[in-house]
């Protein structure tokens, strides 16, 4: 299931979420919806239980901050289907093992990037980025 939620609006969408940390970052008048998949929001909560607190760097996006954003063409992001995200102090590469452990990611998409991780619901597995520590 996708939530179609109000940006701008916080409501709490699961036990440690809220809708706000999923908004569109643009600052676009006509940039008035944010979407989130349930599975998503199920995946984090349970990555949240093994690797603590996190935060969003960058939930969902409309389409035009997509393309600011340099994020491929049909992004997951657009969709409601992904996560960019940080678990205090642990690297991105421990919080993406750690992802590996939880179905809905180990099932999905898992990119390592310098300061964060991408995670994402695609259905299949696609992994990028450094799969290990340097
Ligand atoms: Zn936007």
């Amino acid at each position: 299931m996708i939530l179609r939620l109000t940006k701008g609006v916080s409501a709490r969408i699961s036990q440690h979420f809220r809708s706000t940390e999923f908004d569109c970052r643009c600052k676009r008048p006509e940039c008035k919806l944010t979407l989130v998949s349930s599975v998503l929001l199920l995946g984090l909560e349970q990555l949240r239980g093994r690797a603590g607190a996190l935060s969003v760097d960058s939930g969902f996006r409309c389409e035009a901050h997509n393309k600011e954003v340099g994020g491929v063409a049909d992004s997951y992001h657009c969709r409601g289907l992904a996560a960019d995200i940080r678990a205090g102090k642990l690297l991105p590469f421990s919080i993406a093992s750690v992802a590996e452990s939880i179905l809905c990611f180990e099932k999905g998409g898992i990119g390592i990037y310098r300061a964060f991780v991408h995670l994402d619901v695609r259905g299949y597995k696609a992994r990028w980025g450094s799969q290990t520590a340097c």
